[in-house]
């Protein structure tokens, strides 16, 4: 068959994460045989999210508007922050419902790795958030850092607490180790020694 269109649409879908050639063919006959309607939405809905989404002046995470509502929400305490990888992360935490302060989003992780510095991150964006609010009812007393227990996780977190030390916060992380229902005898011996290190008191 030759239809460029048609190949060009598989290549642009294999191009999504998870999605192989085969599953980006099968979508691609798939849009072409659906209605107009559906695949004028679904084209709409592509812009729409690059058009209208931008980051959020205050944290950082995605919103439709200057400042979202996790920054604009009354009710969330200002003097806690709770600092994330990906905007994606905040989803995640938020709806365990345990924590009901702000965010702040780096977008990324210091890698010298792959050549990825504090500069490359939001990290002289928080430290400028802090330093804002300093000496006001505003200011921050706790630094929760979620980040991913790697290697690249580790080197952020001590980066920031190494920075954060000449403040009065006290920073914290999240603690790593047996997940509910876990099964001691499955989990790996570094997921086992982290949950020992981060153990509590009875
Ligand atoms: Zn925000």
């Amino acid at each position: 068959m030759n239809c460029p269109s048609l190949d060009k649409l598989t290549t642009e879908l294999a191009k999504l994460p998870g999605i192989g050639p085969k599953t980006a063919l099968r979508l691609s006959y798939f849009i072409l045989r659906s209605p107009n309607k559906y695949v004028n939405e679904l084209s709409n809905s592509l812009t729409d999210v690059k058009d209208k989404i931008q980051l959020c002046s205050k944290c950082y995470c995605y919103t439709e508007q200057d400042i979202c509502h996790f920054c604009l929400d009354p009710h969330r305490s200002d003097n806690t922050l709770c600092i994330v990888e990906n905007p994606s992360d905040i989803s995640q935490i938020d709806s365990s419902g345990v924590f009901r302060g702000r965010y702040h989003v780096l977008h990324g992780v210091i890698s010298p790795m792959e050549g990825i510095g504090p500069d490359d991150i939001k990290a002289k964006e928080l430290f400028k958030r802090i330093e804002a609010v300093k000496d006001t009812d505003l200011a921050i007393t706790e630094v929760i850092l979620a980040l991913d227990a790697d290697l690249e996780g580790d080197t952020t977190a001590l980066y920031i607490a190494k920075t954060l030390k000449t403040y009065d916060i006290k920073v914290t992380r999240i603690a790593h180790g047996v997940p509910i229902g876990g099964d001691i005898d499955y989990i790996d011996h570094r997921t086992l020694g982290r949950a020992l290190e981060n153990r509590v008191q009875l």
